[in-house]
């Protein structure tokens, strides 16, 4: 259909309040959920205007349709540690939508998880999934059990007991899981082996798999060296590139790891990495020896980043600190939500930062996105930013389905072009017409458009 996205809304506070209405009812039935609300009302305001100025949309009640997950699997997870203590920790998945496609989304391993985070996710997952181009609905599911400390067979029987409540709600045309916090490559291969088992088939019903049982190339760096890509694109409009600048780094994870290599490889400088106890800053940069170590440490024997500085004496160890104080020219946070807070922001700005491309999901507070936004620097939200991951996923899944295989180099030109067609759709939507894009506005727009469109398309169900 042909719809207004330039809505002309000449009385912006008739917007403000709809999207004051929309947000109560919402809070109103879902409350406590914190996260979810602010998800849920930074999507609203970008696209409330749109809204209002198409009718279809209105009647069709789009919006208050899609902040209802379709449905949420809630379910006990009861396992036993080495000395034989019986725990039982809550797994879910909230299948938010899969109006164009199979509800697709990772799994989260952290005692932070509960409905509202999932719900939050799972709902930016829509509109990240809508933006990659792929056939993907939008889902997310997870558990409050801790992985830190636990060992191997620890991991094993609480990954086998998850799936043995999940399994029959999943299927590569249904449902397909992957990673996310706490939730990499052995977590996955200890997933899929339980789900082989109990259904006796191989097939995709999960993604991040190992290369050798049908993974696909390039699908743990994706998400990484899809927000370095997005962070070129935007800085291509200023006709600039990452090589040769300062970078800061948050997490030491999957994504931020890969975000590492990436910068190395396009010739930028990362200094810092961190965790949930502390920040290191390394002024010669993380180049690839020292980024091989941290994947060592990191991966294989899963130690803190604060060893870093026994290793690199040159570096420093902020504790309980984040990387934002840190001067850089390009910040990419790729831990949790919420990680950037309003005066990190400042601090980033008054610095000199000016350019942030977000790797994790919801990482900056809407004070911190309106400090960036205000201070007119680029600024790519996670969901524009970090699809790369579940685009790869889709990759996979695609491969898969036709039992072959791409090579990297292909896999790679893949990502690059939907990257830069996020980029493209971003800048399409969010042009505020005097050389600024709103990439928040952007990114929700050309999303809400493509779901909103189908949900018309499939009728009233
Ligand atoms: P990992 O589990 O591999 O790494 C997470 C990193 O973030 C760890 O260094 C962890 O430190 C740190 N972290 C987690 N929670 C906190 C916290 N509350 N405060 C400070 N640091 C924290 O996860 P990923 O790298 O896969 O995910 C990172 C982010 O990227 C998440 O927001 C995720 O949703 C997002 N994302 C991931 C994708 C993927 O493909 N994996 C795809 C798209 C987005 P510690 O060890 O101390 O907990």
């Amino acid at each position: 259909m042909s719809i207004t996205v330039s809505a002309n809304v000449k009385d912006r506070s008739a917007v403000e309040s709809s999207v004051n209405a929309f947000m109560d009812e919402v809070i109103a039935r879902a409350p406590g959920e914190t996260e979810f609300h602010q998800a849920v009302h930074e999507v609203a305001k970008s696209v409330m205007p749109i809204v209002q100025a198409n009718p279809a949309y209105r009647q069709a009640r789009i919006l208050e349709r899609l902040v209802v997950p379709e449905m949420v699997l809630m379910f006990r997870v009861t396992w036993t540690d080495d000395q034989g203590n019986i725990h039982v920790n809550r797994g879910y998945r909230v299948r938010m939508s899969s109006l164009i496609g199979p509800y697709k989304g990772g799994l989260r391993f952290h005692p932070s998880v509960n409905l509202g985070v999932l719900k939050f996710l799972a709902f930016e997952q829509v509109f990240k999934n809508s933006l990659t181009t792929l056939p993907l609905g939008g889902a997310k599911g997870g558990s409050d059990f801790d992985p830190k400390g636990r060992s191997d067979a620890e991991i094993m029987r609480f990954c086998q007991a998850f799936m043995t409540s999940l399994y029959h709600h999943i299927g590569p045309d249904v449902d397909v899981p992957a990673g996310d916090i706490g939730v990499g490559g052995r977590e996955i291969g200890y997933l899929f082996g339980q789900y082989r088992k109990l259904t006796g088939h191989f097939h995709g019903a999960l993604t991040g798999k190992s290369l050798n049982w049908g993974g696909s190339r390039l699908r743990p760096e994706a998400t990484g060296y899809g927000a370095v890509y997005f962070a070129n694109e935007m800085l291509a409009r200023r006709g600039e590139s990452v090589e040769g600048k300062t970078a800061t780094v948050s997490g030491s994870g999957n994504v931020a790891q890969y975000t590492v290599e990436k910068l190395n490889a396009l010739g930028a400088k990362a200094v810092t990495l961190s965790d949930s106890s502390g920040t290191i800053v390394d002024p010669d940069g993380i180049d690839d020896e020292k980024l091989a170590w941290v994947m060592e440490l990191k991966n294989v024997r899963r130690g803190r980043i604060a060893e870093y500085v026994k290793q690199f004496p040159n570096a420093r160890y902020l504790e309980g600190k984040r990387p934002w104080s840190v001067p850089c020219d390009l910040a990419f946070p790729s831990a949790t939500q919420n990680e950037v807070d309003e005066s990190d922001a400042q601090q980033l700005v008054n610095n000199g930062c000016y350019c942030v491309s977000e790797g994790a999901n919801m990482p900056s507070t809407p004070q911190a996105v309106d400090v960036l936004q205000k201070a007119g620097i680029l600024y790519g939200p996670g969901k524009a930013a970090n699809a790369g991951g579940v685009a790869v996923s889709g990759l996979e899944m695609n491969q898969n389905a036709g039992c072959m295989r791409r090579s990297r180099e292909d896999v790679d030109a893949q990502l690059q072009g939907i990257m830069r067609s996020i980029h493209q759709n971003c800048v399409q939507y969010g042009s505020n017409g005097d050389g600024f894009v709103d990439y928040v506005r952007g990114a929700n727009t050309a999303a809400f458009v493509k779901v909103a469109d189908a949900m018309l398309q499939q009728g009233i169900v």
